[in-house]
C-alpha cells in the first residue's frame, strides 16, 4: 500500500471534489491506471479537501507528496519526481511528484517510466473529460440574455452538443468508472453513487461491506489467471446480494464493497457470513486444489466521515481478519483506535529501525522427554518509548508493507549470532537458537550472501543457528529460496520449515526444501487432544522421522498435550506451558544458571 497526500487545489491537475468527497483530475487517474498495472496500491490519504501535503511527508505518514506545478516550490528535503507535461488550452504545464523517506524502494523508477510511456494525446484526451469542479459548463450563462431568435437558435445548437458531449462523457464514465476484470463499477462509481443515495438522513440506513479476497496467497499457490476467475467469481456471488438501492464495487486489486441498504441491520453478519461461505466454495465448484481466503468488515456508516475513510479503514479491517483467518468483523471505536495507533507506528518505524528500538527476546525449547533446555527461538520485540512494549503481531506487518522486513530480520540474525558467540565465550556449546525470516527476506537474490557476510563476523559453531522460513512461499519464489537454501546448509546452518501443517505446506514441500527440522503449527497442537487431531500429527511425525527430519511442536499450553507430543515420539516442545519469551538477557543468565550439559542438539 503507497499512500499519497494530493494536492485540493490544482485544476485540472488534481484537484479534491468536495461533492464526491476525494480527489480528482488527471493526476488522481493516472495514479490509479498506475495501481491497476503494477504491485504496488496507490491510494490517496482522505484530508477532506485540506492540503496536508507538507505535514503528512513530514510525518513520514505518507510515500507521494502529489500535485506540485512548476510555480510551486518543493518541501525542504524532497525533490522533484516523476513528471508529468501537459497542454491545457495552449498553455503548458507541468506536474510533480514528491518522494518522501517512507516511500518503497524502486516505486520512483517505475512510476516515471509508467509516466514516460502515456501518449501526449492520452494526457489531452484525460484532460478534456476532467470536469470542472463546480459542473457548470461554460457558456450557458451569456446564451440566457441573448435576443429571441438567436437565443433560440442559439440555445438549440447548444441542446445539440451538450447532448451529444453527455452522451460521450456518460460513454467515457461507464468506461472509466468500470473494472476491467470483473465488470462491475470500480472505486469512481462507487463515489458517485454514494453521493446521489447517501444523505445527512438516511446515512443510519447504509452500511459499507469491504470483502478482502487475499489475491496474494492466490498468487503464489496459483496462476495469475486463476487469481482473476476467483476474483471473478466472488463478483458474480456477492451481485446475488446488492439490492436495487445498493451499489457494489471492485475497489481495489482485492477488495469489494457492497453499500448497502439494510431493513434489518442485525441480520447482517448473518448473510454476510452466507455470502464469505459461498465465496469459499469456489474450489469444489471448479475443482480447484486450493482455497479461497477471504474476510469481510461490516462498516456502519458513521456521521461526519468521508466515504474514502470508511472504505479505507473497512478495507484494513477486512484485511486483517484475513490473515487472521477470521471470517467477519464488524468496526467499532476499538477498532478505530487501533487503526489510528498502527498509522503512528508506520510513520516511526524507520526511525525506530535505526534507533535501534527492537530488542531479541528468547523462548525456549525443551527436549520432549526430559523437558531440559535445548534451545531457543529468537523473537523480536518493539520497545516503544511511547506505546510500551509490541508485539511481532503489531508490527512485522507493518515493515512488511514498507519493505523493511529485511533490515528487522538481519538486526535480529545479527542479536542471535551475538547471542550463540557469548554463550560460546561461556562455554556453552550445544544451546541452538532459530531466527524466523519473512519470505520476501528468504527470497532475496542475494540473501544467502548477505547472511554469510554477517555471520562470518562471529564465532559460534555453525549448527546451532537455524534458520525458520514461513509456509506461505511463492512458486515464484520457490527456485530463489531453495538455492538460498542451499547456499546456507552448505555453509553449515540448518533450516526448519516453520508453520508446518497451515495453509499449504505439506510433505511435497520436503522433497522441494532440503530441510532438517519442522515445526508443527500451533492449530494442529490446539487439535492434538481429538482423535483425528492426534491421528494426524502421529502421521506427520513418524513420515517425518522417515525422512531424517527434527520434529518440534510449538504453542504447547497444557501438561496434557505435552503428554500426548510424547507419547507420538515428537523431539522438540515449545510452548507456555513451559517457558514463555523472556529478553535475551534474562535468556542468557537462565541458560547460564540451569543448562544441563550434554543435551543433542537439533
Ligand atoms: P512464530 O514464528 O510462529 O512464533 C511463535 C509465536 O507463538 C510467538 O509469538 C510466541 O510468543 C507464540 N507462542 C509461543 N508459545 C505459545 C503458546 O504456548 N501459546 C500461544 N498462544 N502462543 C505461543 P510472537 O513472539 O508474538 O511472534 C509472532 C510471530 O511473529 C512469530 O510467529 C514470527 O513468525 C514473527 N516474528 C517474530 N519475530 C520476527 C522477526 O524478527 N522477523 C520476522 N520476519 N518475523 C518475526
Ligand atoms: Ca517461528
Ligand atoms: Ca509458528
Amino acid at each position: 500500500m503507497v499512500y499519497v497526500a494530493g494536492n485540493p487545489d490544482a485544476y485540472p491537475l488534481e484537484y479534491y471534489d468536495r461533492e464526491a468527497e476525494c480527489y480528482a483530475g488527471l493526476f488522481p487517474q493516472l495514479l490509479s491506471r498506475f495501481s491497476a498495472q503494477s504491485r504496488y496500491e496507490l491510494v490517496y490519504y482522505p484530508t477532506q479537501g485540506a492540503d496536508r501535503r507538507s505535514h503528512l511527508g513530514k510525518n513520514l505518514q505518507v510515500d507521494l507528496l502529489s500535485g506540485y506545478t512548476q510555480d510551486d516550490s518543493l518541501p525542504s528535503g524532497t525533490q522533484a519526481a516523476a513528471v508529468l507535461h501537459a497542454s491545457v488550452q495552449g498553455e503548458e504545464l507541468s506536474c510533480y511528484l514528491c518522494f518522501t523517506r517512507a516511500a518503497p524502494q524502486g516505486l520512483q523508477e517505475e512510476l516515471e517510466a509508467f509516466f514516460a510511456a502515456v501518449p501526449q494525446e492520452e494526457i489531452s484526451g484525460l484532460l478534456l473529460e476532467t470536469p470542472s469542479p463546480t459542473g457548470t459548463p461554460a457558456g450557458l450563462y451569456p446564451a440566457l440574455g441573448a435576443l429571441a431568435l438567436a437565443v433560440l437558435l442559439l440555445v438549440g445548437a447548444l441542446l445539440l452538443i451538450v447532448r451529444r458531449y453527455r452522451k460521450k462523457l456518460a460513454k467515457t464514465v461507464e468506461y472509466v468508472e468500470s473494472d476491467l476484470l470483473t465488470s462491475l463499477g470500480n472505486a469512481d462509481h462507487l463515489r458517485r453513487h454514494y453521493k446521489k443515495l447517501v444523505s445527512a438522513k438516511n446515512r443510519v440506513l447504509y452500511c459499507l461491506i469491504y470483502f478482502h479476497v487475499d489475491t496474494d496467497r492466490l498468487h503464489r499457490l496459483t496462476s495469475g489467471d486463476a487469481a482473476d476467475e476467483v476474483l471473478r467469481f466472488c463478483a458474480q456471488t456477492l451481485r446475488g446480494y446488492a439490492g436495487e438501492l445498493d451499489v457494489l464495487a471492485k475497489v481495489s486489486k482485492h477488495g469489494f464493497v457492497l453499500l448497502k441498504l439494510e431493513e434489518n441491520p442485525a441480520q447482517t453478519e448473518c448473510w454476510v457470513t452466507e455470502a464469505l461461505h459461498k465465496l469459499r466454495t469456489y474450489p469444489q465448484v471448479y475443482k480447484k486444489a486450493f482455497e479461497v481466503s477471504v474476510a469481510a468488515c461490516i462498516y456502519p456508516l458513521r456521521e461526519g466521515e468521508a466515504l474514502d475513510e470508511m472504505v479505507f479503514q473497512a478495507g484494513q479491517e477486512a484485511r486483517a481478519a484475513c490473515d487472521r483467518q477470521e471470517n467477519c468483523v464488524i468496526f467499532s471505536d476499538a477498532t478505530l483506535k487501533k487503526l489510528h495507533l498502527e498509522q503512528k507506528l508506520r510513520a516511526t518505524v524507520e526511525q525506530a529501525l535505526r534507533e535501534h528500538e527492537f530488542q531479541l527476546y528468547i523462548q525456549f525449547y525443551v527436549d520432549a522427554k526430559s523437558q531440559q533446555i535445548v534451545g531457543g527461538e529468537a523473537l523480536s520485540r518493539w520497545l516503544h518509548p511511547e506505546q510500551g512494549l509490541l508485539l511481532p503481531g503489531i508490527f512485522v506487518p507493518i515493515l512488511e508493507g514498507e519493505g523493511m522486513i529485511h533490515r528487522l530480520d538481519y538486526y535480529c540474525l545479527e542479536s542471535a549470532c551475538a547471542f550463540l558467540q557469548e554463550l560460546e565465550r561461556r562455554g556453552v556449546d550445544h544451546f541452538f537458537l532459530s531466527c524466523n525470516f519473512s519470505r520476501d527476506t528468504f527470497a532475496q537474490p542475494d540473501f544467502a550472501l548477505q547472511c554469510r557476510t554477517l555471520i562470518e563476523r562471529y564465532h559460534f559453531p555453525r549448527e546451532l543457528l537455524i534458520f525458520e522460513l514461513t509456509e506461505s512461499v511463492t512458486v515464484r519464489q520457490l527456485s530463489t529460496i531453495r538455492s538460498n537454501m542451499l547456499a546456507l546448509k552448505e555453509y553449515g546452518v540448518s533450516i526448519a520449515l516453520d508453520d508446518f501443517g497451515e495453509g499449504f505446506t505439506s510433505f511435497s514441500d520436503l522433497q522441494e526444501y532440503p530441510v532438517d527440522g519442522i515445526k508443527l503449527d500451533k492449530r494442529l497442537i490446539d487439535n492434538i487432544l481429538t482423535k483425528p487431531g492426534s491421528a494426524i500429527v502421529r502421521a506427520m511425525i513418524q513420515a517425518g522421522h522417515e525422512l531424517g527430519v527434527t520434529i518440534l511442536a510449538e504453542g504447547v499450553e497444557t501438561e496434557v498435550q505435552a503428554q500426548v507430543l510424547r507419547d507420538i515420539h515428537c523431539d522438540v516442545i515449545q510452548g507456555f506451558r513451559f517457558h514463555a519469551p523472556i529478553p535475551e538477557a534474562e535468556a542468557m543468565d537462565e541458560i547460564l544458571g540451569h543448562i544441563q550439559q550434554g543435551t543433542a542438539p537439533l
